[in-house]
């Protein structure tokens, strides 16, 4: 494993820091965080210009390493966050630049590159989290489409999504890792209903989604029929794996904004906070050393993912809903205060735990998968 950065990856990240530095402060200010349509807006104008200026490719053309740099980069110098584009950046266009035909990658790359079209996940079902291949939403043939019926929920970005990667159930009675089939879904279809739901931070970020004899062409189908449980895998690789990595570099961002914080406000003459802060500052190094590893190991195995996916996205949801614990010993008092800094991260941070496979299911996953241990079930 080599974690140098060659001289041309330097030069990109050179020429980076430069431009950043150039665009950013040109930005308007970012849309409140109820505000869905504007925050869409805001999301797809940067990543235009991320495309326009030539940066929107890291996500899927340029090696892996190249995508670190830029993540690095992008977060220290306080870049937008990729917001509304997340499922269709990270985890939906990679899965379809990996197992889509030509003609898919030719239909739906372009549009995330450029900014012009938002994606949703419709996996999870109010049976079917953890357990994923439980799923009951039903996909039958009829003619050149499927017709789909039945619900999902806490569908991300569902109410400004155009697409959704969709899993639905295509044979009901194989065993029930392989009856299933993904497909994309445009949200703009007739006998979609979007039911926002409102987290405990306050904002509604998802959504429960109703599909009513959804027609979706048989031309959307990524992979096989019945083959979506191995394209699954390759998706979630890409949601634990790489999805989060940028944040890792917010997280130390935070953790220096709050060093600073309890230098003034006197909370750094306390041994004990001090103490919580540097083991954090350990931990997110640690993270750090941790993504390049596993970026590394996927560069030398064609660019998906491996299972330390999940080892990365245990740690870091841990020391993520940590870091905003200690910022309420920073805050003291002030951390009943909602409109602090900080505050409604700490709220948000209790479901990192949960969001993409909870930790149970990633302590799981580790045992069975990295160390071989028996499976439970
Ligand atoms: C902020 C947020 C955003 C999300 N966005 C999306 C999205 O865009 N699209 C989408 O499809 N889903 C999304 N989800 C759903 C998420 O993937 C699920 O919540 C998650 O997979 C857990 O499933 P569940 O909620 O059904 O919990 P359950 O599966 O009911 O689990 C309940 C508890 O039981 C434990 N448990 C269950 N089975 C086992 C087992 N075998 N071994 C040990 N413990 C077990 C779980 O770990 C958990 O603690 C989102 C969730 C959150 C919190």
């Amino acid at each position: 494993m080599d974690l140098s950065y060659t001289p041309e990856e330097e030069e990109f990240r050179v020429r980076l820091r430069e431009w950043l530095a150039k665009v950013l402060p040109a930005l308007p200010a970012k849309p409140s965080p109820d505000d869905w349509p504007g925050r869409r807006a805001y999301d797809l104008g940067w990543q235009r210009m991320l495309y326009d200026a030539g940066y929107a490719d890291v996500h899927w053309d340029a090696s892996p390493t190249t995508r670190l740099i830029f993540l690095e980069e992008t977060e220290k110098a306080g870049a937008p966050y990729v917001g509304a584009n997340f499922v269709g950046l990270l985890h939906a266009g990679p899965t379809i630049a990996a197992e889509g035909s030509a003609g898919q990658r030719a239909r739906w790359l372009p549009p995330i590159l450029r900014g012009d079209e938002v994606w949703c996940q419709g996996f999870s079902e109010p049976d079917a989290g953890s357990d994923l291949a439980a799923l009951r939403t039903r996909a039958w043939r009829d003619g050149d489409d499927y017709v789909v019926s039945g619900s999902k929920i806490w569908t991300s970005h569902a109410e400004v999504a155009d697409w959704c990667e969709l899993l639905v159930r295509t044979d009901p009675v194989a065993p029930r890792h392989r009856g299933i089939t993904w497909l994309a879904m445009p949200m703009d279809a007739d006998g979609i209903t979007v039911r926002p739901l409102r987290t405990l931070a306050g904002s509604a970020e998802f959504a429960e989604v109703f599909l009513d004899e959804v027609r979706v062409p048989v031309a959307n189908r990524v992979g096989a029929e019945n083959d979506g449980w191995r394209v699954t895998m390759v998706t979630l690789s890409f949601e634990r794996g790489t999805a989060f990595v940028g944040e890792v570099v917010a997280c130390r961002r935070v953790l220096g904004e709050l060093a600073r914080a309890a230098r003034e406000n006197g909370r750094w003459d306390d041994p004990v906070l001090r103490g919580r802060l540097g083991r954090l500052n350990a931990e997110f190094r640690a993270l750090w050393r941790l993504t390049q590893w596993n970026v590394s190991e996927a560069e030398a195995s064609g660019g998906v993912p491996g299972v330390g996916g999940s080892v990365f996205k245990l740690r870091y949801s841990h020391a993520r809903q940590e870091l905003y614990d200690a910022a309420a010993e920073v805050l003291g008092p002030d951390s009943l205060d909602l409109d602090r800094p900080w505050v409604l991260d700490r709220l948000s941070s209790l479901s990192y735990t949960i969001a993409a496979g909870t930790s149970q299911i990633q302590r799981n996953i580790v045992a069975e998968r990295i160390l071989g241990l028996p499976k439970g079930r």
